[in-house]
């Protein structure tokens, strides 16, 4: 079982069971809400158990999609297709050890002009998220 916040603990959960392989997104709406770009891995929105929720809000990005933040600290937390049974937790809310390693760089193509991705991991455009 894998033990996630927010920064000011306003939103405090627990993930359980497995976690898939953990993507980065640079597409431009990551990029601009996360401030840099999005690393998150998906599970059943059922396996997240919220000790406190009382932060958590949702902000609807897209026709198709939500992003779960604490509307007291900022953090981001989650990103969900709406009406999906999974949901992508932030990597940075979880507590170490993750035990997970990042896979993939999704929406490559609008990565930052500031950087590069130089770890080798296989780079692609898209799926959403
Ligand atoms: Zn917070
Ligand atoms: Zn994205």
């Amino acid at each position: 079982m894998r033990k996630g916040s927010c920064l000011c603990g306003a939103v405090v959960f627990t993930v359980e069971g497995d976690m898939k392989p953990p993507i980065a997104c640079h597409c431009r709406e990551c990029r601009q809400q996360s401030g840099h770009y999005f690393a998150a891995s998906e599970t059943r929105r059922d396996a997240v158990k919220f000790t406190n929720d009382e932060g958590l809000a949702w902000y609807k990005a897209s026709d198709f999609a939500s992003r779960g933040f604490c509307r007291h600290c900022g953090s981001k937390l989650f990103w969900s297709r709406d009406g999906s049974p999974m949901i992508h937790v932030l990597m940075a809310s979880l507590e170490a050890p993750t035990a997970l390693k990042l896979s993939v760089h999704m929406w490559a193509g609008e990565k930052g002009d500031y950087y590069d991705i130089a770890d080798g991991l296989p780079q692609v455009e898209g799926d959403d998220i």
